[in-house]
């Protein structure tokens, strides 16, 4: 069975063809600046040999349509494609980034759905307008194959109330549904999964942290495979510093810069969401930059890398607490999988919690699920590389029944 899991942004769509009964990706893509002269197709594809080529147009894409076209045209390309025919993939499945409390679970999509996601637009005006689109788009396209949404948010609607619920007015949580949700939810319980998976444990039986640190960054204490709290919040901004968002910060600090220095509603959303984190702190957003810059004794590279460990420390303590006992950390996503140094700083003087890595195993890069805590850690440290995709393309498999 063929699946093709697509995440459509403002100005993008990102796709990746995968062969299920191989487990395995057999194409993947991006259409970006779309409705920009300058647009970009990059188009990756693996030979009937499994060498991995690649292929870039640049061409101008009016919109989302052009662009899901262009890309399902490459796909069959006699030339470089992957499928003789479109009919050949049997579901589409969809990233959808908000599904408010509507889904605790992927599902089917169809026009009660459509109109739900719609409804979860006043929660993430960014995203899924942008989700939406890509689901019509499919549908023009692939009227035959079955469409499923997978959200970021689903995995985390096992919250308890004391978890979710902010300390503000009820009615604000009753009329306008402002809560927690929590984000990257197909990361956490894809790792949680392979962790469980890793350790020949049923995940019904473990406690596990997960800490997905990429571009976005936010952890997960996850009970019996069920999250039980997460750091994110009602948007992706909240929990953890990241490449250019704020993180947890004091809720007054807008109202003193709204009041004082006269930044307006438009300054303050760029300053949260586009300048602070790393960027912040140091003038750049990559990591493996802050680290270079670190290394060469640039003090403000120290304290953001300081500041970003610190902040994941004392959420590991938090979550430690909040489980009782935990049996795995998990390390995932750009940072998370590629930085030694990151994790040696996040799991430093944890002893008295039973957490040790071993400086040996943290520094081997091998590629895959590894081990890296200690003999004595009593909680086993592991890096297991996330799969957003692939975890769309099992869920939407699992959903139309294949
Ligand atoms: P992601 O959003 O999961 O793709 O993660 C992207 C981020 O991973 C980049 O912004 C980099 O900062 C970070 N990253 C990738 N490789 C490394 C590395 N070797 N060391 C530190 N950070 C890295």
């Amino acid at each position: 069975m063929k699946i093709l899991v697509i995440n459509s942004g403002s100005s993008s769509i990102k796709y990746e063809l995968f062969d299920m009964d191989q487990r395995r990706a057999l194409s993947s893509g991006l259409a970006e600046k779309i409705g920009e002269p300058s647009s970009i197709l990059t188009h990756q594809y693996l030979t009937a040999r499994g060498d991995k080529k690649k292929i870039v147009e640049k061409a101008e894409i009016t919109n989302h349509y052009q662009g899901l076209q262009r890309s399902v045209d490459l796909l069959m390309d006699p030339r470089h494609g992957v499928i003789g025919h479109r009919s050949e993939i049997a579901a589409v499945g969809h990233r959808v980034v908000h599904g408010g409390e509507f889904f605790q679970a992927s599902t089917r999509i169809d026009d009660r759905v459509m109109a739900a996601i719609r409804q979860c637009i006043a929660l993430a005006p960014l995203h899924n307008p942008a989700n939406l689109m890509g689901i019509e788009v499919a549908c023009k396209i692939f009227p035959k194959a079955a469409q499923v949404a997978v959200f970021d948010t689903a995995f985390h609607q096992s919250l308890p109330n004391y978890a979710y619920l902010y300390a503000i007015p009820v009615e604000l949580y009753e009329k306008h549904k402002i809560r927690r949700y929590g984000f990257h939810g197909t990361s956490h319980a894809f790792v949680a999964e392979a962790a469980a998976a890793f350790l020949s444990r049923p995940l019904t039986q473990l406690n596990l942290i997960t800490i997905h640190l990429g571009n976005g960054a936010s952890m997960c204490a996850v009970r019996g495979g069920k999250s039980v709290d997460t750091s994110m919040g009602l948007t992706p901004l909240a929990g953890l510093p990241m490449g250019t968002r704020c993180g947890d910060i004091d809720p007054s600090i807008l109202l003193i810069l709204a009041d004082r220095v006269n930044m307006s509603f438009g300054d303050l959303d760029k300053m949260l969401n586009k300048k602070s984190g790393l960027l912040g702190l140091c003038g750049v957003n990559d990591m493996r930059e802050v680290i270079r810059k670190k290394q060469a004794g640039d003090k403000q590279a120290k304290i953001a890398l300081e500041v970003y460990t610190y902040q994941v420390k004392k959420y590991i303590g938090a979550y430690c607490a909040c489980l009782g006992h935990v049996d795995a950390l998990v390390f995932t996503a750009g940072i998370g999988e590629n930085s030694p140094v990151v994790r040696e700083l996040c799991c430093r003087n944890l002893q008295a919690l039973g957490i040790e890595i071993d400086d040996e195993k943290n520094h081997d890069s091998a590629d895959g699920i590894r081990q890296i805590s200690s003999r004595n850690s009593k909680v086993k440290v592991l890096v297991i590389p996330t799969n957003e995709e692939l975890r769309i393309a099992q869920e939407t498999q699992r959903v139309i029944g294949g």
